[in-house]
C-alpha cells in the first residue's frame, strides 16, 4: 500500500504526557496514516518572524507529524485574510461579508506554494497525497509545477457554492480553478458536487462518463460526494457512560423536570444563532403553556473574535438573550441559558443525551457534526428529536428522520419546536432509528476509507490514450522526472 501524505492547515500533533481527546477527523486521519505509514504536514499554530525551512517533526506510531510556523504576514494574509475573511463567508453564501484584497490573495498563494515546497522535499513518487479544506485549494497546482504526478486528492469540508457565488470571488480562476489539478475532489453533499460539476463545465471540463469524471486538456479529475461522519460507536458509548456522571446529574437537577432544548455551535454567522433565538422567542410567545416548562441551553464557544462581524454578532446575541430572559423569565426560570465556554465532547455527549430536542439550524453548513453527534448520543428507547436546517450538509443524510426547517423562517422553527417537544414516543423512536442507522453506517472511518479507495482507484489506465502516452514519454517515476525535486529528506530526530 502506498504511503499516505496528509496536508491540512492544522495538524493534531500528539502531545507527550497529554491525553487530550482528539476529534473524530483526527482519529480517522491518524488511523489511515498508521495503517499505511505516512506524514501529516501543516501549520504548527505558531507565528515566527522567520519560519524555518525545515519543518519540526514528531514521530509517533509510524507517522511523522511535520509542522511549520507562519510569519506574521502569512498569518494575516493567508489565514485571517483570505481564508477566514474571503473564502469562509463566500463559500457560506455570505458574499456581502467577504473582504477581498489582492495582498491577502497573494499571501494565500504564497503560503500554499511554501507548503508545496515543504511537501515536495519529502514526497516519494508513489506516495498518495490527501489535502484538506479551503485553506489549501491551490496546493496541488504548486506540487504539479514541481513535477509531481502523484495521486493527489482534495476534500472540501465546507460547502461548494453555486456558480453565481463562486464567480463573485475575484480571481477565482487562480484559486478554485486550481482544483482541476487534483485526481479526486471530494465534497460533502450531492448538492456541492453538482455545483462543482457546473463550475468544472464552466472551466471547459467535459464529463466523460456517468461517474463524474471530468476531462481537461492536460488531465482528468473525478469529483464525488463523501459526507463526513463521526466516531459513532465511541460517541454513543461515551454518552451512555457520562449520563450516569455527577456532572449530568447536577445539570438534570438544575432543570427541575423541565424539558431541555440544546444548541451547540461555534460563534459564527453561518450557524444562525440570532435567528434561532428569534424562533425560540416566537415559540414562547405562541405557547404560553410551555412557559416555565422548557429551557433552551445554547453552548457557544467564541471563535475568530478578531473579525468585526464576529464581535458584532456576539453583542447581538447577548442583547437578544437578555431581552428574551427579561421578557419571559421568572424568579425560578431562565428561558435561555447562553454559555460562551467550550465543553469537552464527553460532556457534550451527556448533555445531548439529556436534551429532548437538538436544535441545529445553521444558515449554511458543510456538514454539521453536532447534528450527527446528537443522534448518536440518544437513548434509543427514549430518544430526543433533531430539528435540522435544510441548509446543513447533514440534512442530505438525516432529512427523513429529523424535522427539517428553513432557519430563516422563525415561525416554522417555532412550530417544529412545539412538534418536537410534544412528539409521541413511537414516532421519536422511529425517526431516531432511521437516523442512527445512517450515522452508524457512514461513520468517520468509513468516510476516510471511501475517499482513499476512490483516490487509489483512479489509475493511469483511466487516462485518455493521448495523455497516457505523454505521461509515459516523460519516463521514470513521477517527481523524479521533474528535475530531482523529490529528494527524500531525512527528518531530524523528534
Ligand atoms: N464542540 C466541542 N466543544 C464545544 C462546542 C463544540 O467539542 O464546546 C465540537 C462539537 O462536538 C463538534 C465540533 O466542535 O464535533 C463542531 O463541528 P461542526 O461540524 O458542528 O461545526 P464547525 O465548528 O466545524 O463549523
Amino acid at each position: 500500500m502506498s504511503r499516505l501524505i496528509v496536508v491540512s492547515n492544522r495538524v493534531a500533533v500528539p502531545q507527550a504526557g497529554r491525553a487530550k481527546a482528539a476529534g473524530g477527523l483526527a482519529v480517522a486521519i491518524n488511523s489511515a496514516l498508521r495503517e499505511r505509514g505516512g506524514v501529516w504536514f501543516g501549520w504548527s499554530g505558531h507565528v515566527s518572524e522567520t519560519p524555518s525551512l525545515t519543518p519540526e517533526v514528531t514521530t509517533s506510531n509510524n507517522i511523522d507529524y511535520c509542522v511549520t510556523d507562519l510569519s506574521p504576514d502569512d498569518l494575516q494574509e493567508y489565514y485571517h485574510g483570505f481564508a477566514n475573511r474571503v473564502l469562509w463567508p463566500l463559500m457560506h453564501y455570505r458574499v456581502d461579508l467577504a473582504e477581498f484584497s489582492r495582498a491577502d490573495l497573494s499571501g494565500y498563494m504564497r503560503v500554499n506554494e511554501e507548503f508545496a515546497e515543504h511537501v515536495s522535499r519529502f514526497l516519494k513518487p508513489d506516495d498518495v497525497v490527501w489535502i484538506h479544506d479551503y485553506h489549501l485549494m491551490p496546493l496541488a497546482k504548486f506540487l504539479r509545477e514541481r513535477g509531481h504526478r502523484n495521486k493527489i486528492g482534495f476534500f472540501l469540508h465546507i460547502p461548494f457554492p453555486s456558480l453565481e457565488i463562486i464567480q463573485a470571488l475575484p480571481h477565482h480562476l487562480e484559486v478554485s480553478a486550481a482544483l482541476t489539478q487534483y485526481d479526486l475532489v471530494g465534497v460533502q453533499t450531492e448538492n456541492d458536487r453538482e455545483n462543482l460539476a457546473r463550475y468544472f463545465a464552466l472551466l471547459g471540463g467535459r464529463e466523460i462518463d456517468g461517474d463524474h469524471l471530468f476531462e481537461f486538456p492536460d488531465r482528468q479529475v473525478r469529483i464525488g460526494a463523501f459526507p463526513v461522519g463521526i466516531e459513532t460507536e465511541v460517541f454513543a458509548r461515551c454518552a451512555r457512560r457520562i449520563s450516569r456522571s455527577s456532572f449530568v446529574k447536577e445539570v438534570r437537577e438544575s432543570m427541575s423536570g423541565r424539558s431541555l432544548v440544546i444548541g451547540v455551535d461555534r460563534l459564527d454567522y453561518s450557524k444562525g444563532i440570532p435567528e434561532r433565538m428569534d424562533a425560540f422567542e416566537r415559540f414562547l410567545a405562541a405557547n404560553e403553556d410551555w412557559h416555565n416548562r422548557v429551557t433552551y441551553l445554547q453552548i457557544t464557544p467564541k471563535s475568530r473574535s478578531e473579525v468585526q462581524e464576529y464581535a458584532d454578532m456576539e453583542h447581538q446575541i447577548n442583547a437578544k438573550t437578555g431581552q428574551v430572559n427579561g421578557d419571559y423569565g421568572e424568579a425560578i426560570w431562565t428561558p435561555i441559558r447562553y454559555i460562551n465556554r467550550s465543553y469537552s465532547r464527553t460532556a457534550l455527549a451527556g448533555l445531548y443525551r439529556m436534551a429532548d430536542v437538538g436544535l441545529v439550524t445553521p444558515l449554511r453548513d458543510g456538514m454539521n457534526l453536532v447534528a450527527k453527534e446528537y443522534v448518536a448520543a440518544q437513548d434509543p428507547a427514549d430518544p430526543g428529536v433533531l430539528i435540522l436546517s435544510q441548509f446543513a450538509g447533514a440534512a442530505f443524510e438525516l432529512g427523513d428522520g429529523a424535522l427539517l426547517v428553513n432557519p430563516h423562517e422563525a415561525e416554522a422553527v417555532a412550530a417544529a419546536l412545539k412538534r418536537a417537544l410534544e412528539m409521541p414516543l413511537d414516532e421519536r423512536r422511529r425517526r431516531h432509528a432511521g437516523m442512527m442507522k445512517i450515522v452508524e453506517e457512514n461513520d468517520i472511518h468509513r468516510w476516510a476509507a471511501r475517499f482513499l479507495s476512490a483516490l487509489s482507484a483512479g489509475d493511469a489506465s483511466r487516462q485518455p490514450a493521448s495523455l497516457a502516452k505523454k505521461a509515459g514519454s516523460r519516463g521514470g517515476s513521477d517527481a523524479s522526472s521533474g528535475g530531482g525535486v523529490s529528494r527524500h529528506i531525512s527528518f531530524p530526530a523528534a
